[in-house]
């Protein structure tokens, strides 16, 4: 009998100590009595994996899933930023376009909500004396929500050695946000802006229920950081939103008299 009550207690214990998870066994005698203890694939995630994406080459070579809108052939992506939509009528020679101050702005033919963006532009080497915003003035509007400079502008401007209103220099949302540095290269070099855009959101009603964001890279170096814009940049008055969906991407034409200013590789990562 005790045989039989000494095999059925070790049974009942060999099937208790199997159905528990290691974790929930019952802890040796003298040892601390056991938790439930975080283990460290309780945190994993597996789902959902990120998309592949084949980089380029270098880090301002387009990745597999950029759309490009420029690669130094030709303006197919691009029209004038006029009422008609007419086709864009900068130079392109040499693989890189240049402004044409007669003919205005241009701005993407696709519209676009949020994104990862690559420009390269250069300020022309003889910018000659010209100053402030009179010298190698452009910008890149991260939306385009009307004609003329109607949007939201990142500043390009030769800011080398060339002083201006800070919120207004290279790098500044224009009269929204001083750039959190300098990184202007020397007339005549290539430079590169890498932005991160979140469009506004707007409620039913036209409010505002979350502000357009920038982060912006300018030549490797950040210049704007997650910045909350205070709605479409103006050159005079307060900043105001105007409800938009999806938006153009546009390229300014400024009228100042310096010599003009040339682009080329832009590429853009819809989010
Ligand atoms: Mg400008």
């Amino acid at each position: 009998m005790t045989q039989i009550v000494r095999t059925i207690a070790f049974l009942s214990l060999a099937w208790y100590g199997l159905a528990l998870p290691a974790a929930q066994q019952a802890p040796a005698p003298g040892a601390a009595p056991q938790t439930n203890k975080p283990r460290p694939q309780d945190t994993e995630v597996w789902e959902p994996a990120p998309k592949v994406v084949t980089p380029g080459s270098t880090n301002g070579v387009a990745p597999a899933d950029a759309i490009v809108l420029f690669d130094g052939g030709n303006l197919d992506q691009w029209v004038t930023a006029n009422k008609e939509k007419s086709p864009a009528r900068w130079v392109v020679a040499d693989g890189v376009m240049t402004v044409d101050k007669k003919t205005g702005n241009i701005e993407t033919k696709r519209s676009f909500r949020n994104y990862q963006l690559h420009l390269e532009y250069r300020i022309p080497e003889n910018v000659g004396s010209f100053t402030g915003q009179s010298r190698g003035n452009s910008g890149l509007f991260l939306a385009s929500t009307g004609p003329g400079d109607a949007g939201y502008e990142l500043q390009i401007l030769d800011s080398y050695e060339n002083k201006t209103y800070a919120n207004g220099q290279a790098g500044s949302i224009y009269k929204q946000s001083i750039p959190l540095a300098n990184a202007s290269k020397k007339p005549g070099e290539w430079q590169s802006y890498d932005v991160v855009w979140t469009a506004p959101v707007f409620n039913p009603d036209g409010t505002v229920k979350a502000p357009a964001y920038v982060t912006a890279i300018h030549n490797g170096v950040l210049i704007q950081n997650h910045f909350a814009l205070k709605g479409e940049t103006v050159y005079i008055g307060a900043p105001q939103y105007k409800p938009f969906e999806s938006a153009p991407i546009k390229l300014q034409s400024h009228g100042d008299p310096s010599p003009p200013i040339s682009f080329r590789n832009i590429w853009i990562r819809e989010l």
